[in-house]
Formats: C-alpha cells, sequence, structure tokens
C-alpha cells in the first residue's frame, strides 16, 4: 500500500488505473458513524470538528460545486470522509484532501482504496499548503472548513483567486453574511471589501446546527465564490492596508480614520470620497481607488 500522508505533488495526477469520474459510490463503504465508532474518532473542538454524517447533504454540497469536468477537487479537513467520498462522485478527475489531525488518516483508508487513485490525502496544517502546488489546474477548493481558521484560509485562496476556477466553502452563518454585505449594512466591513473585490460570492443555502455532529452553537451557510472578471487593479497589500486603517475605527469619518496612512485629506480628494464619509458607505470601487492612491505615494521597495 502507498503511504497516503505524504503526497508528493507530481502524484497528484491521476493514475491510468483511476477509476472513472462519477462511477463512484459513496453509500457502498461503511456508514460513517461505524467508522468514527471503530477508529475512535471523537470530535475535537479544538480542531473545529463538526462533522456531516448524511451522506445525502454531503452530496449536496458536492454538486453545488458545479466542478466542470477534469476539475482537481482540494478539499481542507476530509475528517471521516462524507464530504470526500460525495466529491468522488463528482465529474472531479481527482480529490486531494488536507488533514490535519492524523487519527482520521486511518480511518480513510477505505476510501483511498475504494477511489482508485483518484483520491489523495495530505497530512498538513492547510494554513501552511498551496494547493497550488498539490493540485494541477483546473482546481477548486470544496470544503466544510474547520471554522476557527476558515478567515486566514480563505483570504489565502482570495490573493490568488485567478488560480481556481471556484471555491465552494462552509462557513458559519455570521461570517457568510460579512462576505456578502453590502455598504451601508452592519455586516459590511474588511471581509466583505476583499471578498467582493476578488471575488463573485453567492450564498446556496443555509444549514442548521442539527446537521452536524456534534451540532455547532450557530447556524451554517454554503457560499459559492468565483473569480471577479474586471476586478478593480489596486495592490493586495494596499487593499488590506487601507480597508484596516477604514474599519479599525469605523465609526469615525474617513479624513480621521485613514490618518494613520499619511496624508488622508490628500487621498480622498485624489479619490474624490468625501471626508465626512465613513467606511460602511465605501464601495469596493471606492476602496481599490483609495488602495492605488495610497500605493502612489508609498510605493513597494523593488526586490533586490
Ligand atoms: N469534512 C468533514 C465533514 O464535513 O464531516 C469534516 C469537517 S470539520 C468541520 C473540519 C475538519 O478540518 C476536521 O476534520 C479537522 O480535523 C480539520 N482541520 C482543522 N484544522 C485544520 C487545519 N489547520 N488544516 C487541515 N485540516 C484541519
Amino acid at each position: 500500500m502507498t503511504d497516503p500522508t505524504l503526497v508528493p505533488p507530481e502524484s497528484a495526477v491521476p493514475s491510468e488505473s483511476a477509476s472513472p469520474q462519477g462511477s463512484f459510490d459513496p453509500h457502498a463503504l461503511p456508514p460513517l458513524r461505524e467508522v468514527i465508532a471503530r477508529f475512535g474518532l471523537d470530535a475535537r473542538k479544538a480542531l473545529g470538528q463538526n462533522f456531516l454524517l448524511d451522506l445525502n447533504l454531503t452530496g449536496r454540497i458536492a454538486r453545488s460545486a458545479n466542478l466542470p469536468p477534469g476539475t482537481t477537487a482540494v478539499e481542507v479537513g476530509p475528517g471521516p470522509g462524507g464530504l470526500t467520498r460525495a466529491l468522488l462522485a463528482t465529474d472531479a478527475v481527482k480529490v486531494i484532501a488536507i488533514e490535519r489531525d492524523r487519527r482520521f488518516i486511518e480511518a480513510l483508508q477505505d476510501v483511498v482504496e475504494a477511489a482508485r487513485g483518484r483520491l489523495a490525502i495530505v497530512e498538513a496544517d492547510a494554513l501552511t499548503v498551496d494547493p497550488e502546488q498539490l493540485a494541477p489546474a483546473p482546481r477548486a477548493v470544496v470544503a466544510n472548513l474547520p471554522y476557527n481558521v476558515a478567515t486566514p484560509l480563505l483570504l489565502g485562496w482570495l490573493a490568488r483567486i485567478e488560480a481556481y476556477v471556484s471555491l465552494t466553502l462552509m462557513f458559519q452563518k455570521e461570517v457568510a453574511d460579512r462576505l456578502v454585505a453590502k455598504p451601508g449594512s452592519k455586516a459590511y466591513g474588511r471581509l466583505s471589501v476583499i471578498t467582493q473585490w476578488r471575488s463573485e460570492a453567492r450564498v446556496l443555502f443555509n444549514l442548521p446546527p442539527r446537521a452536524f455532529t456534534p451540532p455547532p452553537k450557530v447556524e451554517s451557510t454554503v457560499v459559492h465564490l468565483t473569480p471577479r472578471i474586471g476586478a478593480e487593479p489596486a495592490d493586495w497589500r494596499a487593499v488590506e492596508q487601507v480597508t484596516a486603517a477604514a474599519f479599525g475605527q469605523r465609526r469615525k469619518m474617513l479624513r480621521q480614520s485613514l490618518k494613520s496612512l499619511g496624508n488622508a485629506e490628500a487621498l480622498l480628494e485624489e479619490t474624490g470620497i468625501a471626508p465626512t464619509a465613513r467606511a460602511e458607505e465605501i464601495d469596493v470601487a471606492g476602496f481599490a481607488a483609495l488602495a492605488r492612491a495610497f500605493r502612489a505615494r508609498n510605493p513597494l521597495e523593488p526586490p533586490r
């Protein structure tokens, strides 16, 4: 048997013996509750472990990703493998699942074997892994994310969104609301600006706590994100800095909140934004303009 915990990038290319896509039956393997009992996989809160054990539900999530044939799906946190099985039943040419908790690696062996070359498990902290190094294009991320690291993971993928066909991700509903919030709403903030600058983000559906084992305290939401064509040109770091300053003091007028960036009045004048406006009134195009003006006044050091 090959060692499933160490997957060199070249093994991301499916082998000739790979089972045909779509012919994988998620129900043909032992029920997930049985797998959990057999391997003693009690859920660990610190790793955001809330499992989806209903294969109809994981099938719904996998299908909602709408993966074009030939896509390599990257999953973060396969856990006992409910969503992994469902992804193997889609047109994904290969599934690469990154799991930090070693207990699941052994438990997923049955799925690795049944997938006949289409599933690779990587034992790693997803925060330290670049999916572009693991999966050839076209690639997509599909995951029921561990909530404690969901936002940093999303920001990492958004910074390189053009490298992905799509991201289909489960978040706590409160985070999903922020991703798609519009100017003027309470949920509108840095995460809304950065997400909507780089991607088209769409809420697909909500899931109640009882859909998970154990149930989390909050509702969950599946969001589908695709690269945004025609995103305003701006430097990633500059957008981060401008939005951090503006929303760091969201109740203050921009002429005050942007002071930490240098000449706030000049930035606002150059971009035609009222100095008395507040962060929550400024749309994505406005923040991109502020970021460009900021970068023009604070050029990046050329690489040595
Ligand atoms: N996909 C499974 C499902 O839907 O039932 C499990 C989802 S559970 C919400 C999150 C999973 O992510 C767990 O398996 C957990 O061990 C794993 N995980 C947590 N932090 C991680 C990290 N930094 N890198 C990779 N996996 C992580």
